[in-house]
């Protein structure tokens, strides 16, 4: 579904990333760790064009998405749920995800589906985003990137500043997602509940991988995780 093959990312002369390699299958949840500065939001910036590699491939569908704007990597069927979540704060819930509906070659989704995923949107429809919890916030989020009928989805730190418990809600939702074949990519600075969720598991280190492998090598290995991410 996605390969992203040897690429090199620029912020001007600042290289971020050092020609990072990482592949995620059909409906295959694949976990993008590592300590801050890593270069895992560069990453996904990078497959969404939004700081375009000098150098590499980025490959999605089979087709080279590498130096296409972001719009037409969104129309390809890439969906992005932004770590700072970037709903329309003014807007209903219900007008948010009409705003992120466009149809692609993937599954397409209403909003009466999203309601059977989250049963609590029913009630977050009608309401100003403005008004809503961290944890509210993000189904909205989640729903619009599913709007876009997406093959892959992109999710940047998805357990930023919500409860625990709201954490194990939203990962589950991405257990569901595959279940609907949808692919997605994990962004995780909470490590353990990402592996939970997640098939394979690539770690980060100063804009390269230093570790790529089945999710469970790092959820059931204290000393390599502590090695790799310092947790
Ligand atoms: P974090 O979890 O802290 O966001 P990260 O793994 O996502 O970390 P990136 O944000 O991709 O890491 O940062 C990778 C490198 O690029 C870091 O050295 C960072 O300082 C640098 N960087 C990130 N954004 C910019 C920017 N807008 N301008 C210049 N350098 C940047």
């Amino acid at each position: 579904m996605l390969e992203v093959n040897r690429i090199e990312t620029f912020y001007g002369e600042t290289q971020a990333l050092f020609g990072p390699s990482l592949r995620v299958g059909e409906a295959e949840i694949v976990a993008l760790l590592g300590p801050n500065g890593a270069g895992k939001t560069t990453t996904i910036r990078s497959i969404l064009g939004l700081s375009q590699p000098r150098s590499g491939q980025i490959r999605f569908d089979g087709k080279d998405i590498t130096t296409l704007p972001t719009h037409k990597i969104s129309r390809l069927g890439i969906g992005w749920v932004p770590d700072d979540r970037r709903v329309f704060p003014t807007l209903t819930g219900r007008r948010n995800l009409a705003l992120g509906t466009r149809r692609t070659r993937f599954r397409s989704w209403n909003q009466s589906d999203m309601c059977g995923i989250f049963s609590a949107l029913e009630y977050l429809l009608p309401r100003e985003c403005e008004n809503m919890s961290g944890g509210e916030l993000q189904m909205v989020a989640i729903s619009r990137a599913l709007m876009g009928s997406p093959g892959l989805v992109l999710l940047d730190e998805p357990s930023q500043g919500l409860a625990p418990k709201i954490v194990q809600d939203v990962l589950k939702t991405v257990l569901r997602l595959k279940q609907e074949g949808v692919s997605c990519l994990v962004v995780e600075q909470n490590a353990l509940a990402a592996l939970e969720v997640s098939d394979r598991a690539y770690v980060m280190d100063r804009g390269v991988v230093i570790h790529e492998g089945p999710a469970r090598d790092l959820l059931h290995n204290a000393p390599l995780r502590r090695q790799l991410i310092g947790m």
